[in-house]
C-alpha cells in the first residue's frame, strides 16, 4: 500500500482528509523541527495524516482519536499495512471523553469544527514546554471570510463557531497564533 491509495480511498468514499497543501505544510514543519517526537491528533478518520506524520522519522509516535467506528477500523487496517502499529496508537472514543496524561510536542486539531475551543482547552495542558498546536479548516472553504449572509442555518452556526475559535485564539493571553491561508486554513499556536 502507498500514500496515494489512502488519498484515492478518501476521495472515493467521501472521507474528509487534509488538503494537499495543508498536509505538506504540516509535514514540512515536523521535518524542520526534529524535537517533535510525540504527537496527539484529534480526528484520525482513516489514518491518512497520522501515517503521513509517523513516516517522517522513526522516533515519532502518534496518538490519534476517532469516534466513528467504520473510519476507526479502516485506520487500524491502514496503519497495519504501513507497519506503523508500534508507532501509531488509535483510540476509538469521543475526544472529549478521552483521558490522557502524556506530554505532546505537537497537537493537531482536525475533528468536529464546532468543538475546537473545547478541544483546545482540554488538550493544551498536555502540551510540552515548547509544544505547538495546529488547527485545520479555519477558512472552512472560504465561508469564515464570507461577508454575505449564509443561507443555511446549520452552516451559518458552524461558521460562527469557527469564527469564535479564531477570535479565541487571537485574544488568548497565554498563547500566540499565526494564521496561514494554506489548504483549508491552518492556525499554528504556541505558548507566549
Ligand atoms: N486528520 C484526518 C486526515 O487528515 O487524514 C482527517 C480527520 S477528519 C477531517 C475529522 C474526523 O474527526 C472525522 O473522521 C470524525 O469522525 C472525527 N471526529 C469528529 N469529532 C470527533 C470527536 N469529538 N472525537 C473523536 N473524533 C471526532
Amino acid at each position: 500500500m502507498v500514500i496515494k491509495d489512502l488519498e484515492d480511498y478518501a476521495k472515493e468514499n467521501h472521507v474528509p482528509i487534509m488538503e494537499h497543501d495543508g498536509i505538506e505544510f504540516l509535514t514540512n514543519y515536523i521535518k524542520e523541527h526534529e524535537e517533535i517526537k510525540n504527537i496527539l491528533e484529534i480526528g484520525c478518520a482513516i489514518g491518512y495524516s497520522a501515517i503521513r506524520m509517523a513516516i517522517i522519522r522513526d522516533d515519532i509516535h502518534v496518538t490519534t482519536i476517532e469516534r466513528d467506528q467504520e473510519r476507526y477500523l479502516k485506520a487500524i487496517e491502514n496503519v497495519k499495512a504501513f507497519h506503523l502499529d508500534d508507532r501509531i496508537t488509535i483510540l476509538f472514543q469521543d475526544a472529549l471523553e478521552v483521558e490522557l496524561d502524556d506530554k505532546y510536542d505537537l497537537i493537531f486539531i482536525d475533528a468536529a469544527k464546532s468543538q475546537y475551543i473545547k478541544f483546545f482547552e482540554k488538550f493544551t495542558p498536555l502540551l510540552s514546554v515548547n509544544g505547538v498546536v495546529f488547527s485545520d479548516n479555519l477558512l472552512f472553504h472560504g465561508y469564515t471570510k464570507q461577508k454575505e449572509r449564509i443561507e443555511s442555518k446549520n452552516l451559518r452556526q458552524l461558521v460562527q463557531k469557527i469564527r469564535k475559535y479564531i477570535a479565541y485564539l487571537e485574544e488568548n493571553p497565554d498563547y500566540i497564533t499565526k494564521f496561514y491561508k494554506i489548504g483549508d486554513g491552518i492556525a499554528v499556536t504556541k505558548r507566549r
